[in-house]
């Protein structure tokens, strides 16, 4: 049986996953997720235990992407997921902390050493094959003020057909984060730096998106979280973390995740509702608690730009989680029209309830979850420090600050490690006195020559820089 994707909002037909990987949101505004998740026996599962992760990854990836020949899917994996770009051969080692029962996942050591790269990096050799195979070219067109416009550039940088155009306010992103985009010499990589704030950004992405004749002359696309290819790559992470923590079927494990767009722990729910043997997804926010608050009250209530606070964990501080739309489908019976009807008044009602519903579902997957914030979170890296000598970074160090409160004995506890801690040498100081240690490819970064170019923060002057660098 083939797989299909549909709109979690009812709408339209369903869709092949190579119809879909170029694309945003459904016609309808819902998110594609698969018409149904596929299902692995627990024999299947532990045949798994003992592959490669390029192995692993086709072994799962393909059950999701039926519509590209299998041997060149192989060949698309086997050249994303190699020690040269991750590192290790394990990509995503698991490192036990002490005898606490905890252990870190580490799925943060892509170039631009944060988890996002686990997903662009696929991403990226994707949309070259499917790009190559259709006869097509795309434009990338994102504002970033940080992790994910670095992401998707080290993922695209040199592919054929593509072109990134990435917008970031100046001199408004750390000097590390500066220079590990405008480092890049490709000649298809442009870094924009716009004169104004990261809400200039996204407006300009917005306004250029909105201009239907515009996007289409010109193959203006994204890289968002909402791609449902970037929640397949990370499934993987969850199996292979799984086999590091456990040795023989039928055992369980837990897994920590600090979130902000439930991405990341998405892709947890989906490895589960395909038959891992997962105890407690833990799902740990900073200040800006809108997941947190929902897992504990069943109610989802967005807040606004003026609402959301700029924390020492800055990735996850989102107003609010779109990827969470695909939960709330799961959790209404895969009723669109329901899912329709909440999210589309979404901005007159400014919440909905779920109380009940979340009950039900908690009782048998079990979701916990927690907010950290600024003191706790230095206080996390300084106790892993001086217990265990190693150094998380402020995102990692939510997630073990929530894990600790639900570790039980004898069920292991896989908290994520999303970024290395070289990304934010600040806040790393400001726990413990000292700077965090760079991978040694990092060294220089900040001296290296940089290649980007200045804007007003305006459409019209995006507009024509993007036009004059595009074929048509
Ligand atoms: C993006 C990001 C997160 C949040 O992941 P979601 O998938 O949005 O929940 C957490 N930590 C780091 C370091 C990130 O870059």
């Amino acid at each position: 049986m083939s797989m299909t994707y549909v709109s979690t909002r009812g709408g339209g037909e369903p869709r092949r996953f190579t119809d879909i990987l170029l694309e945003g949101l459904a016609p309808d505004g819902g998110l594609y997720t698969p018409a149904a998740y596929p299902r692995l026996t627990p024999f299947e599962i532990e045949s798994f235990r003992h592959l490669t992760y390029p192995e692993l990854a086709f072994a799962i990836v393909s059950r999701f992407i039926d519509d590209i020949p299998p041997d060149e899917l192989r060949a698309i994996i086997n050249k994303t997921y190699t020690s040269e770009t991750f590192g290790s051969a394990e990509i995503t080692p698991v490192l036990p902390l002490g005898d606490s029962g905890l252990a870190l996942l580490r799925v943060s050591n892509g170039p631009t050493l944060a988890f996002k790269d686990i997903a662009m990096q696929l991403l990226g050799n994707l949309f070259e094959a499917v790009l190559a195979r259709d006869g097509r070219e795309l434009n990338i067109l994102g504002a970033t003020s940080g992790d994910t416009g670095s992401s998707a550039e080290y993922a695209m940088r040199g592919k054929r057909g593509i072109q990134v155009f990435m917008l970031s306010p100046a001199g408004k992103m750390s000097p590390f984060q500066t220079a590990q985009m405008f480092s890049l010499q490709d000649a298809n990589i442009h870094n924009i730096a716009v004169d104004g704030v990261f809400d200039d950004c996204q407006d300009i992405v917005k306004a250029v998106s909105e201009d239907a004749a515009f996007k289409s002359r010109y193959a203006i696309g994204t890289v968002n979280s909402i791609n449902w290819a970037r929640i397949t790559a990370q499934i993987v992470y969850y199996f292979k973390g799984y086999f590091a923590a456990t040795r023989a079927a039928g055992e369980r494990v837990s897994f920590c995740v600090p979130s902000g767009n439930f991405g990341n722990i998405l892709a947890g729910h989906v490895a589960r509702c395909m038959g891992l043997p997962i105890d407690t997804l833990v799902l740990a926010t900073n200040e800006n608690n809108v997941l947190e608050e929902f897992f504990r009250t069943g109610v989802y209530r967005p807040r606004s730009s003026a609402e959301t606070r700029q924390t020492s964990s800055p990735s996850m501080d989102i107003s609010k989680a779109s990827n969470f739309e695909r939960y709330v489908f799961d959790l209404l019976g895969r009723d669109g029209a329901q899912v329709k009807s909440l999210f589309a008044s979404l901005s007159q009602s400014g919440g909905f309830q779920l109380t009940e519903r979340l009950a039900a579902a908690l009782a048998s997957a079990p979701i916990q979850t927690g907010a950290s914030n600024h003191a706790l979170r230095l206080a996390t890296i300084r106790d892993v420090y001086e217990r265990f000598g190693i150094i998380i970074d402020p995102h990692t160090a939510d997630g073990v600050a929530v894990a600790q409160r639900y570790a039980t004995r004898g069920t292991p506890m896989l908290c994520q490690e999303t970024a290395l801690p070289a990304k934010f040498a600040e806040t790393i100081a400001a726990a413990l006195g000292t700077e965090p240690p760079r991978p040694k490819d990092f060294a220089a970064l900040e001296s290296l020559p940089q290649r980007f170019t200045s804007l007003p923060a305006d459409v019209d002057a995006v507009k024509a820089y993007v036009a004059a660098r595009c074929s048509r």
